[in-house]
Formats: C-alpha cells, structure tokens, sequence
C-alpha cells in the first residue's frame, strides 16, 4: 500500500506537469501531427503508408469511420507500391476495427493474415502489435487469461526491444485486463508502471486510458475518492485532447464519475450522464450509450420523475436502433472493405496465375527452343552419319568394285584355265595316246612277226619307231614347258644375251635339217646384238620359229633370220617361203586350242603350242611377237626384245 501511495504521488506531479507542458506547447495530439504531416504532397510513398496506418490506430477509439478511411487510404497506397509492410500495418488496422464491432472472425482472419506478414518480414514490432490486437479480441469475447497470455507475449517483445511507448501500451492493456479478470493488485502494479513510462512521452490518449483503469481498480477496491481523482484526470485529458480525445475512457470515466455523485447524492450525476450520452452518441458508441440511457432511467426513477423516465427509455429505444442501424452502416462499410480487400486478393491470386502461366509460357518455349536445338544436332548428326555412311558405302563400293574386277580377273583366268586343261586333255588324249597307240601297235607287230620279219623290216619299222618316239619326245617337252608356264612355275631369269651366241648353233642344228629338203638358210645377225631376255626361253622361241621355217618350207625353198637394232630395240625376223598362212588362221595362230594346226610339208606333225609358248615368253621377256604371211609366198614372224644396256 505504501508502495503505491508513493508511486501515486510521483505519478500525480508527473502528469500535471506533462499536461501543462502539452498545453503550452500547443501540441494537442499526435493525430494532429499526423493528419499535418499526411497533407505534405512531397511525402515518400511508405512514408505516407506508414503515417496513414497510424493515423487508422490513432482513430481506433475515437472514431471508427475516420480509422477505416485511413485504412483504405493506405490499403490503395500499399498495393500500388507493393508495400509488404504497409499490408501488413492495414491488415492489423482492419483486425482492430472488426474487433471493436464485435466481429470476432473478420477480425481474427485479419489479424493473423497480418501476423504472417510480419513475420516474412522478421519484424517483431509488427509481431508484437499483432499479439496486441489478438490479446483485444479475446477480451472482447471475456477471455480474459488468453488475452493476459497475449499481452504479456508483447509486453516481452517491446521489453526486449526497448520501444517505451509501445511497453507502455502493451502494459496498459495487461493491466485493464487483469482488472476484468478481478487480480486489482497486479492490475494497479501494472498499470502504475505504464503510466510511469507513457507520461515522459506524453502519450495523453493512452494515459487517459491509464487512468480509467486506476479509476475502475479504485471503485472496486471502493476507494471512491481515489477513484474520482483518477476519473477526473480522464476528464482534464479528454479537454486537452478536445475531439481527438480518448472517447471510449472519456465515456467510462464520466458513467463511474455519475454512479460517484449517486453515491454522494450530489446533482452532479445527471449533468455527468448527459455528457457521456453526448460523447456516447455522437461516436456511436453501443454500449456506453446503451449504459448512459440505463442509468438516465435509474437516475429519474429515483427522482420520481416519470415523465423522464418514459423520455430516456424513449430516447433509450431511438438510440438503441439508431446505434444498431448505425452499426449496420459501419457493417456494410465494413463489407465493402472487405471485398476491396478480397478483390484486391483475388486480382493478386489472378496475378499469380497470370504470371505462372507467362513462367510456364516461358518454360514451354524454354523447352521448344531446347526440342528445335535437340533437333538441329540430330540432325547434323543424321548429316555427318549419312556422310560418313556414304563415304564407307563408296569406299566399300571401291572395294566391292576393285574385289569384283579381281573376281571377274579370276574367273576369266579360270575360264583360261579350265580350257587349258580341256586342251590339256584333247593333247594328251589325243596327240600323245595316238603316238603311244602306233608305238604299241609296232611293239605287237615286231613281237607276232618277229621270226619272219627280215633284217631290213626290222631296220625300217625301227627307224619308223624312232621317228615317232622323238615326235612323241617333242610333244612332252612342249606340253610340260606350256603346263609349267600356264602354272606360272616357270621363271624368267632375264640376262645379257649375245644373239648370234644362240643362233648359230641353231642354224648349224636345223642347217642338217634344212640340207635334207634343200632349204638354204641365211644368217645375218649383227655380231655384238646383245639382248636383256631370259637366254632358255629365247632359245625356245629362236627353235620354235626355225623348226616351224623347216617344216612349212617347200624343198628349194630359203629361209633369212636376219636382226637389227633400232633404238634401244633389237628386231629379228624369222622368214620362209612356201605357201603362207590364211588370214584367218593367222587371228588365232597364237591362242591355245585355237590355232588351227597343220601338218609340214613333208607331213611333219606338230603340237600346236608352240607358237603360244613364243607369244608367253617373248611378252615375259618384255618384247612382243607378230607374224606376216601371204598365201603363195611364204611366212615372216618378227620378236622385238629391249637391248641390253
Ligand atoms: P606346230 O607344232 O603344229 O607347228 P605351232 O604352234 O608352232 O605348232 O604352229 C601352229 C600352226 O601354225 C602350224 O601347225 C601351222 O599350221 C602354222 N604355222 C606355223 N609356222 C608356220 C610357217 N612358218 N609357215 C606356215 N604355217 C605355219
């Protein structure tokens, strides 16, 4: 008690003490500052939000319309901006004003619609504020220990904070409900230590408040003189303050300041009745109204004049309906709001989808770009593979082509070969059986007749035999030298060959020959005609050629071999008279199989390969061979060999 009988003292010099200084200063209230400082056309636009959002708290109590217009003002203001914070501050502002018309569930959507923001933001005066006005709407409904639970979450922010003014508020309503909730003790502590702070800062709306509290503790304690003191202050307040005053404290104070007078039975009660249903009225205050009226009726009862009672139970009904229909108007401005707020909501959420839909435009056309890009590569790709196909399908061409053309090489080889082996067996079957036949049929004939054949038959089927057996002979060196070379077993080991080396003893050999048919034969060979040739096979070709000249040369006849040198060639020429080769057997004289093979003049048989053999070697040997003939005059075959160097 003693304690705050000294708090009481130090806080009553406090308060004369501001209020003088307020009034001198001239300084009426913050709402004046605030509505001046809203009127500054060159104001920064959060500025001008922030200021409007006070100026909606400041209207709170002292008037409904005036806090919804600011609310709305900053609401358009935020949005247009895209001020989080300033929709956070509006959506607080709009809580507060459902809640005093006891519109819990508006009230409470907001509110946490509002908590959520700050939150985002990390802004924990905001957040304390929120509890603030959440603590307000549990004690509109009576529940008093949540809304003490709310009050006290603030009053440890702003503690924490060291914001003053805001402490003093929240301690403020800590205290006012510890009041309603019957704990006087420590709603008088409490409220002692809001006063203590909100009077250095003259916070004179919040004060009054402070006061009304202390007043209310006072009458229950039934201190009601203390009470009076307290109330009065609200009253020296709410003159100071004029019409920016604390209406809802005003109010209270004068309805306890009329039940004081009641008490005392002073004539005081009724002028204190009518001023609180003045102020009751005019800010459409419900419920001070509504208990001004009632304690009007009690008051004339007590005088017995009914007359005034019938008259304040009127002007109790007119009021009561023109207090509901007024709050139907501030309902259906309250509607109004609300659906700015949800059409503002849902023009947002229309935003959002809008802009989602642009993102999944974007990402769609992210993606496109990303198919046409995927695209171009598989394409070039397909490009640079088809290429590269096309290159191993040539390359594969070439080889197919260059394989082709050695198979086809190969089959007309083996065509060659399969003919060279039919002619191979017509030789065999034919020009070597038949020799071997009459070889037998000798043997068998000298055998069956031996005893009477006489000395000279056997001399001359003996020289007979020999004939045959060389003739024989000469067949099987033939074909195994032309099966050799078609085997390609037969090598050519060209070398330095001094042409008259080879030929004169061949011309010595078939000069006996030659002699027998009385051929003359002429040699001119140049003496040093070297030629680069392998020495066997053109000792083959030379025998060939001058066996086949003896053969087809008539008796009398002449054969020339004559060579030169032209260049770096050496030319020789086998030449014979007698009755030359038709045209037509000249195309194949030098094919196997084909040439058409005749008997010598004096019936000498032949194998029909020589001539083959001579084109094989001479073209082995890099030389060429030809013939010219004509019928009735006689036969030349010409070789050409590269000179030795
Ligand atoms: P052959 O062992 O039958 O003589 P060749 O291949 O040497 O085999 O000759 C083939 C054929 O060419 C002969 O049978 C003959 O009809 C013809 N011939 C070759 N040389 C002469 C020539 N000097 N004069 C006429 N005909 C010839």
């Amino acid at each position: 008690m003693k304690l705050f009988c000294i708090v009481s003292m130090r806080h009553k010099i406090l308060f004369f003490l501001i209020l003088k200084v307020s009034v001198l200063m001239g300084q009426s209230n913050a709402i004046d500052s605030l509505e001046a400082r809203s009127a500054d056309p060159a104001l920064r636009d959060s500025l001008r939000i922030e200021i409007l959002n006070d100026l909606s708290r400041e209207y709170l109590f002292v008037s409904t319309s005036k806090a919804y217009h600011y609310t709305q003002e900053a609401l358009d203001l935020s949005l247009r901006t895209k001020s989080k914070r300033g929709e956070a501050h509006v959506y607080r502002n709009l809580a507060s004003i459902y809640f005093t018309q006891e519109l819990f569930y508006e009230s409470s959507g907001y509110i946490e619609k509002a908590l959520v923001l700050f939150q985002q933001l990390g802004d924990s005066v905001g957040i304390g504020n929120c509890y603030i006005t959440r603590g307000h709407i549990f004690r509109y409904q009576e529940d008093y220990k949540k809304s003490m639970e709310y009050q006290r979450k603030a009053v440890d922010i702003f503690r924490s904070k060291g914001l003053p003014e805001r402490l003093g508020v929240s301690l403020h309503n800590l205290g006012e409900d510890q009041m309603l909730a019957g704990d006087l003790v420590s709603a008088r502590a409490t409220t002692y230590e809001a006063t203590s702070i909100l009077e250095p800062l003259r916070n004179l709306s919040v004060l009054s408040s402070c006061y009304k509290v202390l007043g209310m503790i006072d009458f229950r304690e039934l201190k009601f003189e203390e009470a009076e003191k307290n109330f009065k202050k609200v009253l020296k307040i709410s003159d100071v303050l004029g019409p920016n005053s604390q209406k809802v404290a005003t109010t209270q104070a004068l309805l306890f300041l009329a039940r004081l007078a009641q008490k005392k039975g002073q004539d005081k009660e009724i002028q204190y009745l009518v001023r609180a249903v003045q102020l009751a009225r005019e800010n459409k205050y419900g419920k001070p109204l509504y208990a001004a009226y009632s304690q009007m009726v009690d008051f004339y009862s007590r005088k017995n004049d009914f007359s005034k009672v019938t008259k304040s139970l009127k002007e109790l009904v007119v009021v009561q309906d023109s207090a509901l229909s007024s709050l139907k108007l501030d309902k259906a401005r309250l509607t109004e709001a609300a659906m700015k707020v949800l059409r503002t909501d849902l023009e947002n959420k229309k935003l959002l989808v809008e802009q989602e839909l642009q993102e999944q435009v974007i990402q769609n056309q992210r993606n496109q770009i990303l198919g046409y890009v995927a695209l171009v590569l598989v394409l070039i790709s397909a490009t640079v593979f088809y290429y590269q196909a096309n290159e191993r399908r040539s390359s594969m061409n070439e080889t197919l082509t260059s394989q082709k053309k050695i198979i086809e090489e190969k089959s007309i080889r083996l065509e060659e070969l399969n003919e060279i082996k039919i002619k191979f067996f017509s030789i065999v079957s034919h020009d070597l059986r038949s020799p071997l036949t009459s070889l037998k049929g000798f043997v068998s004939l000298f055998q069956n007749n031996f005893d009477s054949l006489s000395k000279g038959d056997i001399q001359l089927m003996m020289s007979a035999l020999n004939k045959e057996l060389s003739n024989t002979l000469n067949l099987t060196d033939n074909l195994l030298t032309w099966a050799r070379s078609q085997m390609q077993l037969s090598e050519v080991n060209p070398a330095a060959v001094v042409l008259n080396n080879l030929i004169k003893p061949l011309a010595l050999l078939y000069g006996v020959m030659a002699n027998k048919k009385d051929i003359q034969i002429t040699v001119l060979i140049p003496e040093d005609l070297t030629v680069y040739a392998d020495p066997n096979q053109v000792e083959f070709v030379l025998r060939n050629l001058m066996d086949n000249a003896v053969k087809f040369t008539p008796r009398q006849g002449v054969i020339k071999i004559v060579a030169s040198q032209v260049d770096s060639i050496a030319i020789i020429s086998v030449e014979n008279s007698g009755k030359g080769i038709h045209p037509d057997a000249i195309k194949h004289l030098f094919t196997v199989g084909k040439n058409g093979r005749t008997q010598g003049t004096e019936g000498e048989k032949g194998t029909g390969l020589g001539l083959v053999l001579c084109k094989e070697f001479i073209e082995k040997n890099a030389g060429t061979i030809a013939v010219e003939s004509e019928l009735g005059r006689g036969s030349k075959f010409t070789i050409i060999l590269p000179l030795a160097e």
